[in-house]
């Protein structure tokens, strides 16, 4: 999956998805990428998410707009996307014996930008009007 999310210099947010759901699915199924609140969510007031990584773990926790809601109570986007990776992780794996991987993008309304993953390497992408993009690759040090 591919996720975005953008701020004009109106301070009108966005988010969108693109993905080809995953290997061997089957005939019919939707996954979260296309579900506001699973896959993305935006709120132009607060921030904006997008979640990658198995879509029937992610819709559960509604995740995207988890992250959102974290952030308009007033954590970061680094703090809200670990927290929510974090907390759902751990709850997966607590109710239901499930560890599969989840990372999610985030950023607030004032563009500042955060991930959460719980995979070893997760690469993405920033870009700002003033400067090249950059391509970040996130590495678990144990
Ligand atoms: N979230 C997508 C899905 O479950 C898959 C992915 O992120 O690669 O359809």
């Amino acid at each position: 999956t591919v996720g975005v999310i953008t701020l004009d210099t109106y301070g009108k947010m966005c988010a969108g998805t693109s993905t080809s759901g995953l290997f061997m699915k089957r005939k019919g199924r939707v996954g979260d990428s296309p579900l506001c609140g699973g896959g993305f969510y935006v709120d132009s007031e607060v921030g904006g998410a997008a979640a990658t990584g198995v879509g029937e773990d992610i819709m559960k926790g509604c995740l995207s707009y988890e992250v959102v809601r974290l952030m308009s109570e007033g954590l970061n986007p680094q703090e809200a996307a670990e927290r929510a990776v974090a907390e759902f992780s751990e709850k997966l794996k607590r109710k239901a014996n499930l560890s599969r991987d989840i990372s999610v993008v985030c950023m607030n309304n004032k563009g500042e930008w955060g991930i959460g993953t719980n995979i070893d390497e997760f690469s993405f992408v920033v870009a700002k009007e003033d400067m090249k993009p950059v391509i970040f690759l996130t590495k678990k040090i144990d």
